[in-house]
């Protein structure tokens, strides 16, 4: 009893208790608390995929838990029990932020003590493309609710490799101003990390110099940044029901796609829309796929792996 009432006090001062445990065979369960609680383990949870593996570069081995398992979809994404209890229990909360986590909102109020690390903060967003041609595009104004920017634009930032960069920078920074115990972990893979992103930029530059001006066509509207940052231009399709396309509704994306003489459309991968496949057997023209990296690996290298296939379809799509 002694012994474990000094080791509490000295709980801080791991070699006198390590000492202390050394020297008292009976309190070898009180050694292994002390030595967590001295460690100052923090527990950093990720919001989705691309902030995850952004983190996970930054942290290397330092373990990170991710909110939405990378096979669910982020867009209206419902939050779970075992969500509440794991940000009710997190230190760190990094976030891709741009209004994408709507489900957040109800999950942090419990933990006041909770770092929150927006990846996006300082980066001025596109406004999201409205789908004006379609003229369907719901307004929720939810006028007299809370003043809350309900137009926070386009979050897919993460498919830039510059403004990506600028995510890692922020999550590195957050980190370190959070956990400053690990700071030369976080700065050494950050920078690593932040090198590869430069790299990636050089390549797409390089390789989609020659095509600039091209057109694109995809549902997922998530490539305006990309677009914008190599001189290329985003088709989306939106506004078209997922089931049950009407003449009608083909008869528009291909009017579409002939005007913007688009060769080939760009489709998610493993998600399987119909909408796809029917457009792409009356048009005759082929599919790639372009991947906004909101599903997938969960191993930080994923994000150049996928990023470079995306490169490649795009060359494809603007030859
Ligand atoms: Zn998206």
């Amino acid at each position: 009893m002694i012994i474990i009432f000094v080791s509490l006090l000295m709980w801080r001062r791991s070699l006198l208790t390590a000492l202390i445990c050394l020297a008292t065979l009976g309190s070898l369960v009180s050694c292994s608390q002390n030595r967590q609680d001295t460690k100052e383990e923090v527990k950093i949870v990720a919001t989705f995929l691309p902030v995850y593996l952004f983190t996970r570069g930054v942290t290397g081995d330092i373990p990170v838990e991710i909110l939405i398992t990378p096979n669910k979809e982020v867009h209206d994404y419902q939050a779970t029990p075992g969500n509440a209890r794991t940000v009710a229990e997190a230190n760190i909360l990094v976030k891709n932020g741009l209004g994408i986590e709507e489900f957040l909102e109800k999950l942090i109020g419990g933990n006041s003590q909770l770092t929150q690390i927006d990846a996006s903060e300082g980066i001025e967003p596109l406004s999201e493309e409205e789908d004006e041609e379609e003229g369907e595009h719901e307004h929720h104004h939810e006028e007299g609710e809370h003043e809350h920017h309900h137009e926070e634009g386009d979050p897919h930032v993460w498919l830039d490799p510059v403004l990506a960069q600028k995510q890692v920078t922020n999550i590195r920074d957050g980190l370190i101003a959070a956990n400053p115990a690990n700071e030369e972990t976080y700065r050494t893979n950050g920078d690593a990390y932040i090198a590869q992103l430069q790299e990636l930029d050089r390549e797409f530059a390089a390789k989609l110099a020659s095509v600039k001006g091209c057109k694109f066509m995809v549902f997922h509207d998530a490539f305006a940044y990309l677009a914008q940052r190599y001189g290329l231009e985003q088709i989306a399709i939106l506004g078209i029901p997922e089931e049950n396309m009407t003449p009608a509704d083909i008869q528009k994306v291909l009017k579409l796609a002939n005007t913007n003489q688009v060769k080939v459309f760009l489709a998610e991968p493993g998600v399987e829309d119909k909408r796809l496949e029917q457009i792409a057997k009356e048009s005759g023209l082929p599919v790639e796929t372009l991947d906004p990296l909101e599903s997938g690996e969960t191993d930080p290298q994923y994000y150049f792996r996928v990023m470079k296939q995306n490169l490649a379809s795009l060359e494809k799509a603007c030859k």
